[in-house]
């Protein structure tokens, strides 16, 4: 039985535990500390040996993407923090970030320390006014502490931090669209290669790490490489927040190692609702493939819900039960990938406008057979052929929907109608 690791969270339940007061009472910034008498090539070592893997969704390395960085590059370095968390479903780095904004801070010099960088950015949604405010206070506190700025902590090394918020636009969580979009531009993917890490802001090497990733860093520094393959699995080391919503009766933040399952999950969480049976979840937000309940065995890392047809993503668990209608969620977030489509390339751009279009028929019950084929041919334009992952993302649940409930959409028109009575299902209340 695996059991929660509360290491992100563990001071959540502390008032004062935002205050930079309460973050160096429980030892914060003892890592910032231990780390500035390291080498700096010795800490990417440290996160690479840690198997820390990008925590955003994709699951990149992160000690590999700070060892990419140029070394014959004489721009400025830059690390950029993606803090731009909008993926539906998505709710762990707001509060971490809420709670805890300080475990930030300390990764954010440390990162930066490591990549030689001595200029941060923290990119935030522009909606949660509230995290951008405690951001900054954070940052503030930690300047008048001599965390920040010049000279920080009389190592020689200088560092400026900049909390900026985006303008509230999904496709600004894509990390080339955010560094449009922090140059000044409209937030429009760019082409990779280069990656970031060759040609980022102003066109100079730049490390785009994901908040829940850079806030791991202080504890690999302070703890060690084992420490953290201790927990998780082989390729998957170490934990994560696994966030519960929808259809369960605790709902929020289960910080587990990697490898968890969605039933030790829900039992921690006191299970579906009462009365109520799983019918589809998914495993990392509402751009992977769903889920159903012969996924709840499968373990919660990167390669176990890879070789089940869907992907670890961004962890953001959300539960639908028996009452729900699987063609009216899809179209929720086909609707919402419609409506965030930037617009540049043509399949995602089209693709979505005419999917949202066959979903609310299909659900009105006035569809027909060949509208299901009609989105599985939208989907197969879009899978591989987008400019950037959110024209794969929307394809995810349509296909996978289609995959493990085709007869559900068949029902629509065959009765005419929904067959669902959405009022008893509290996700659309
Ligand atoms: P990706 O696989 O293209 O890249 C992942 C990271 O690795 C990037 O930082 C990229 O620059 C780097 N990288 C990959 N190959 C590289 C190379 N050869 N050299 C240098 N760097 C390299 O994925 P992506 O498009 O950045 O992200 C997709 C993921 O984002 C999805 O899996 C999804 O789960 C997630 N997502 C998260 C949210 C959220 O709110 N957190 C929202 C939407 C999507
Ligand atoms: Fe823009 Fe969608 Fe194309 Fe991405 S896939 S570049 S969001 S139009």
């Amino acid at each position: 039985m695996t059991t929660l690791t509360p290491i992100l969270s563990q001071n959540w339940d502390r008032p004062d535990s935002f205050t930079i007061d309460g973050y160096r009472a429980t030892g914060g910034y003892d890592s910032l500390r231990r780390a500035l008498t390291m080498e700096p090539d010795s800490i990417v070592d440290l996160v690479k040996e840690s198997g820390l893997r990008g925590r955003g969704g994709a699951g990149f390395p992160t000690g590999m993407k700070w060892g990419f960085l140029p070394k014959d590059n004489p721009n400025p370095r830059y690390l950029v923090v993606n803090a731009d968390e909008s993926e539906p479903g998505t709710c762990k780095d707001i509060p971490l970030m809420l709670a805890n904004p300080h475990v930030l801070v300390e990764g954010v010099a440390i990162a930066s320390y490591a990549i030689r960088s001595n200029q941060a950015f923290i990119y935030v949604r522009g909606e949660v006014v509230h995290v951008v405010r405690r951001l900054r206070q954070a940052v503030a506190d930690a300047y008048a502490a001599g965390l920040l700025g010049k000279d920080v902590l009389g190592s020689g090394f200088d560092l400026d931090v900049v909390v900026h918020a985006g303008a509230g636009a999904y496709i600004c969580g894509e990390e080339t669209a955010l560094l449009d979009s922090l140059e000044g531009y409209r937030g429009q993917p760019r082409l990779k290669p280069p990656f970031p890490a060759v040609a980022g802001l102003y066109a100079s090497p730049t490390v785009v790490n994901n908040v829940e990733s850079i806030a791991s860093v202080p504890g690999i520094v302070a703890n060690g490489a084992e420490w953290f393959t201790s927990m998780g699995t082989e390729k998957s080391a170490g934990f994560g927040f696994f966030s519960l919503s929808g259809h369960v009766t605790n709902p929020g933040q289960y910080e587990a190692p990697l490898g968890i399952t969605l039933r030790e999950l829900l039992d921690m969480a006191g299970g579906v609702r009462a009365g109520h049976q799983l019918k589809f979840w998914t495993p990392g937000g509402s751009s992977t493939p769903i889920f159903t309940e012969e996924h709840l065995d499968t373990p919660l890392d990167f390669e176990s819900v890879g070789a089940a047809g869907s992907m670890l993503g961004t962890r953001a668990l959300q539960i639908f039960d028996e009452t729900t209608c699987v063609v009216r969620a899809v179209g929720r977030w086909i609707a919402f990938y419609a409506h965030e489509s930037c617009g540049k390339c043509t399949p995602c751009r089209e693709g979505n406008f005419w999917m949202v279009q066959v979903l609310d028929r299909l659900e009105r019950g006035e569809g027909t057979e060949a509208d299901i084929d009609k989105l599985l041919q939208i989907c197969d334009n879009l899978l591989g052929r987008s400019f950037c992952a959110l024209g794969d993302g929307a394809a995810s649940p349509v296909m996978s929907s289609i995959k493990h409930f085709r007869q559900e959409y068949v029902d629509h028109f065959e009765k005419g109608g929904c067959p669902f009575d959405h009022s008893r299902s509290t996700v659309w209340a």
